[in-house]
Order: C-alpha cells, then sequence, then structure tokens
C-alpha cells in the first residue's frame, strides 16, 4: 500500500473538506455558535477561545496561537498518525464533493498567503 501522497491530493483534503463541517460532523468536536462565529473545543487547551477561517479552511485557537488544517484536527482528535488521518479524510471527501470552481477561487486566494508550509 502507498504510503506517500501526492502534495495535489493532500492539498484537496486540507480544502474540500469544510473544516467547520468536519469539526462538528466528523469528528464530533464540542462546538457552538457565539458572536456569529464558530467555536469549538480546542484539543490542545480544552477552550473555546477559537474560530474557523473559511477563506482558508483552517481552524484556529487563539489561545494555543495555532492553526489546524483539517489533517491536524483529524490527528489530534483521532490519534492517528499522518497517514491513517488522510486515508481517513479520503473517505470523507468521496462523500463531499466541492465544485471545481469554488476549489479554483479557493487555491487561488491561498497562493496568495500561503509561504510553503
Ligand atoms: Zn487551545
Amino acid at each position: 500500500m502507498k504510503n506517500r501522497f501526492s502534495s495535489r491530493e493532500l492539498f484537496k483534503l486540507r480544502n474540500n473538506i469544510a473544516v467547520d463541517m468536519l469539526i462538528r460532523d466528523q469528528l464530533q468536536i464540542p462546538s457552538k455558535i457565539r458572536d456569529g462565529y464558530f467555536r469549538f473545543l480546542c484539543p490542545l487547551c480544552n477552550e473555546f477561545q477559537t474560530a474557523v477561517n473559511p477563506a482558508t479552511n483552517l481552524a484556529r485557537c487563539f489561545r494555543c496561537e495555532k492553526n489546524f488544517n483539517t489533517i491536524d484536527l483529524v490527528m489530534e482528535i483521532m490519534g492517528y498518525g499522518f497517514r491513517d488521518s488522510v486515508l481517513f479524510l479520503k473517505q470523507i471527501n468521496t462523500a463531499s464533493q466541492v465544485p471545481a470552481a469554488k476549489l479554483t477561487a479557493l487555491a487561488a486566494a491561498i497562493g496568495k498567503s500561503m509561504s510553503g508550509g
């Protein structure tokens, strides 16, 4: 079985799957809407000082000053390694495809702010 995933494949998993949906429906992390923002219980500090950014599809904890992408979250919550987390997300992704046009727009937006990591 292959261990390596292409960067394109990983990019899709980090962006095709809405991070708030992943938190609420798939990982079932306690979450709530407060002040109009989606908040989730930070897996590191167990506080709700969090938000998600739909533009970057990242979840952030302001207390830990840490961003989580979809893969990071699965690793933290499920205790999976990187490879198993990717496989977990691939299953979800197959079930919820985002139209290609939206993904292209998202990719352009992220490309501007990406510094290679
Ligand atoms: Zn935290």
